[in-house]
């Protein structure tokens, strides 16, 4: 028996000649380098397991057999429909999408957006094409906002607005979620199970074990500045380095409560562990 974790994988955007400006290029990954990553995930024998089949061994801890990946991208770039839909059916991949619904179709161009070259959001009917090819679609909120900034109407319209938006647009239900910016409070984390959720994805490193906590599950952000080194040791261990892992841990075990988390990082900002 595999009892060892998965690794959740945190895309962004596929920047064919990385023209973006600066932010975009830190959120990037270039048309080449997604091919390599997917290359070498095929070669190595990984596969891709569906969000559901994944959420669903998560809720009943039930341990993961076999090699998996889960891909996810965040935002809902076009260059997800133009490049990675046809990458990833290559070598038998799925994806799942967490989508943030109010820029459908739209370029973003937002100041606290990362704004990737002219890369717009998806339309719908590129959605439904995704959806259609067995990518899970799942929610980011509606606007792409601090959602440990918000107040609690606010965060239940982002959290119910979104899901129903992509339930009525593909026809299926939305059951994930994953924090804009990775930022959550305790007040988020309660009311994702309201608002229907099931899983929430963190960008807190490591990878996924069936006891990881099913609100804040780990994922490893893979962008620009990893090479192949870097992208193998993060799908092997879920960390760029040792250090990172030994600090990673030790702030998963200072933040299990999340009410200390709120603390510690309303007291001492500056002193803050982040959240990557
Ligand atoms: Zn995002």
């Amino acid at each position: 028996m595999d009892i060892s974790g998965i690794p959740v994988l945190n895309y962004h955007a596929i920047d064919e000649n990385m023209a973006g400006n600066q932010e975009s290029r830190n959120v990037s990954v270039s048309l080449q380098t997604f091919k390599d990553h997917m290359e070498w995930l095929y070669k190595e024998g990984y596969k891709s397991i569906n969000e559901a089949d994944l959420r669903s061994l998560v809720l009943k801890r039930k341990p993961i057999p076999g090699k998996h990946v889960l891909i996810t991208f965040d935002d809902g770039y076009y260059s997800l429909y133009k490049y990675a839909l046809e990458i990833l059916s290559e070598y038998g991949f799925t994806a799942t999408l967490f989508l943030s619904t109010a820029y459908m179709g739209k370029l973003y161009g937002l100041d606290d957006f990362y704004f990737v070259s002219d890369d717009r959001q998806l339309t719908w009917d590129e959605i439904r094409a995704l959806s259609a090819n067995g990518w899970a679609i799942q929610s980011h909120g509606n606007n792409h906002v601090k959602m440990n900034h918000l107040d609690k109407a606010a965060l239940i319209k982002e959290l119910t607005e979104s899901k129903s938006a992509i339930e009525q647009n593909t026809g299926k239900q939305v059951d994930s979620f994953s924090f804009p910016y990775g930022l959550y409070n305790k007040m988020v984390l309660d009311q994702l199970a309201a608002a229907g959720y099931e899983l929430a994805y963190s960008v807190h490193p490591g990878l996924l074990f069936p006891s990881s906590e099913k609100f804040r599950i780990p994922r490893i952000e893979i962008n620009n500045m990893d090479n192949m080194d870097t992208f193998i040791t993060k799908v092997k261990t879920g960390y760029i380095s040792p250090s990172n892992a030994l600090r990673s841990k030790f702030r998963d075990i200072v933040y299990a409560n999340p009410s200390i988390k709120d603390i510690i990082e309303k007291v001492t900002p500056m002193f803050g562990f982040g959240n990557h």
